[in-house]
């Protein structure tokens, strides 16, 4: 029986990206033939001495609660990593880790934002980021970018955008869904406009090793003034294939991580012990070979798409995804049914194609949709080789 919702949930819609994968898993395990593009995760396994720190820890009872903003061995070792990699000094006080990247931008935006405050939000933008600045009470400025920029803002733009009540920039470079990645030129422009004011930057660098020919740095680099607005997102998921491990962490102001600290205290706590154990052991088995196959993948997907009918995509620089321009396809029809928008054109791909994936209506892009390439080389061809045939078929 139920007696009503909150106005809060009513106002959000599932996850795109994981409630396609959860159906698609669905129909796989029913025997269906469907090749998954849909969500964002690597094929690969979480690396062995991560994977055998987790067991170890289990063996050796550590297996209760952990300090709230994560154990000190972790936050010491990511600090070490921000330095060595990134060029940035935190110290572990600055450091917050939580169940996932989406945890710790969840956590980061209810401690910074107030009702009524402004994120600007460069489109497209990965699907959960308006929806928790929603829950936030912050309101969501998008800026709509496409092929034309590479998907990326320009300094004119940011600053168009700003307004008294901006509290915060969300940058995603790499960027999901369009691979697109700034370059450090590109950030040091943005970063001159944002100097002018003052909000914060959420700097989500998830897929910051995934780069492909292109010098990948974090805006908090980029300055003093920079590192002060920075709140640097980052987690296992992607970089260490970890993605049912559920660490992620932010790097940032300490009075922003002592108020994300005791909202955590009040809902999650600490991220699971084990996980976090294992993730001390991942910051040292970083697999550059990995990168190297999701560029040939990359490159792959990318000379198929160009050579098909009625879809174009621009180069992804960066993280595991292509995200093709339909347009053209909008209007036209397969088997005497028009396919009037991106979402239509997916489910027609699922149906009659047997590929999953994702429409670009849940990203801000309506002429879009994503493709994971985190697939093997043989699902990749067989994907590649469907598209084709149902791209033929349309009329
Ligand atoms: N940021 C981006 C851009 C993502 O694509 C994802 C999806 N995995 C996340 C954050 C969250 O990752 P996780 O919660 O698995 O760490
Ligand atoms: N971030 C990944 C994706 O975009 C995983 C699913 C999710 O959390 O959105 O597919």
């Amino acid at each position: 029986m139920a007696f009503g919702l909150s106005d809060r949930v009513k106002e959000i819609a599932p996850s795109p990206t994981l409630s396609i994968d959860t159906k698609t898993k669905e129909l796989v395990s029913q025997g269906y033939d469907i090749i998954n593009l849909s969500v964002g995760e690597p094929d690969f396994g979480t690396p062995e001495p991560a994977a055998n720190a987790g067991i170890e820890a289990i063996k050796a009872g550590f297996t209760k609660y952990t300090a709230v903003p994560g154990i000190v061995d972790l936050r010491k070792a990511i600090a070490r990593k921000l330095k060595e990699e990134n060029g940035l000094d935190y110290e572990m006080e600055d450091i917050i880790v939580s169940n996932g990247a989406k945890h710790s931008l969840y956590n980061a935006f209810m401690a910074v934002c107030n009702p009524g405050d402004e994120v600007i939000l460069p489109a497209p933008y990965w699907v959960s980021y308006p929806e928790m600045i929603r829950l936030s009470g912050a309101v969501p400025v998008v800026i709509e970018t496409d092929e034309s920029t590479g998907f990326k803002i320009t300094p004119e733009m940011l600053e168009r955008a700003v307004t008294p009540k901006t509290k915060v920039l969300l940058l995603n470079s790499p960027s999901n869904p369009t691979g697109a990645v700034y370059s450090p030129d590109e950030l040091k422009a943005l970063a001159k406009v944002i100097e002018k004011h003052e909000f914060y930057v959420m700097s989500d660098e998830i897929y910051e090793k995934l780069v492909y020919g292109i010098e990948q740095i974090s805006i908090a680099s980029v300055s003093e003034a920079m590192k002060q607005r920075a709140l640097i997102v980052n987690g296992f998921s992607k970089t260490f294939a970890m993605t049912g491990w559920r660490v992620g962490y932010i790097a940032g102001d300490r009075a922003v991580i002592k108020a994300m600290t005791s909202f955590q205290s009040h809902t999650t706590a600490n991220p699971t012990s084990i996980s976090q154990k294992a993730a001390v052991k991942a910051l040292e088995c970083f697999d550059s070979e990995m990168v190297d196959r999701f560029r040939n993948r990359r490159d792959y997907v990318l000379q198929r798409i160009n050579e098909m009918p009625l879809i174009t995509c621009i180069e992804p620089q960066g993280a595991f995804y292509v995200f093709p321009n339909v347009a053209e396809i909008l209007g036209k029809s397969f088997k005497g049914q028009t396919i009037d928008s991106a979402n239509t054109f997916a489910g027609l791909l699922l149906e009659h194609a047997n590929i999953a994936l994702v429409p670009g209506e849940g990203f801000g892009a309506p002429n879009n949709i994503r493709i994971s390439y985190a697939v093997s080389d043989d699902h990749l061809k067989k994907a590649m080789d469907r598209l084709e045939q149902f791209l033929r078929e349309v009329e």
